[in-house]
């Protein structure tokens, strides 16, 4: 099971950080990563997206051989939350550009979603 912090293995190796190891183990580049991505998102606003940038975003995530279980191997992230927050892209750049206009203050959103 990936979470935000533990290796994305496949085949005894993580696909972020590309150490060796165990389910469960802990990814100091992944914690490094999210840790980064919070301090930008809190400090530019915490601005969220709309539900339908959210659903766009991820859909694109859906087909892309980056993604592995909810984790983006390019970057690092967690998809659920990475693709909530305005402060953050696709390091593929296969998002469409963000319309500055819908987003939302983290505390509107809707509680469904990570
Ligand atoms: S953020 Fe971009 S690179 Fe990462 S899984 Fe989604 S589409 Fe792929
Ligand atoms: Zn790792």
């Amino acid at each position: 099971m990936e979470t935000l912090v533990t290796c994305s293995y496949k085949d005894g190796i993580c696909r972020y950080c590309k150490s060796a190891g165990y389910d469960g183990r802990f990814c100091v580049k992944k914690a490094i990563t999210f840790a980064t991505a919070c301090i930008r998102h809190v400090s530019e606003g915490g601005f969220d997206v709309s539900d339908e940038v959210y659903k766009e975003r991820l859909s694109i995530c859906e087909t892309c051989s980056e993604r592995q279980d909810e984790i983006c191997i390019q970057c690092g992230c967690h998809l659920p939350l990475k693709a909530r927050w305005a402060t953050q892209e696709c390091p593929l750049k296969k998002w469409p550009e963000l319309d500055l206009t819908s987003l939302l203050p983290a505390k509107s959103r809707p509680k469904c979603c990570g």
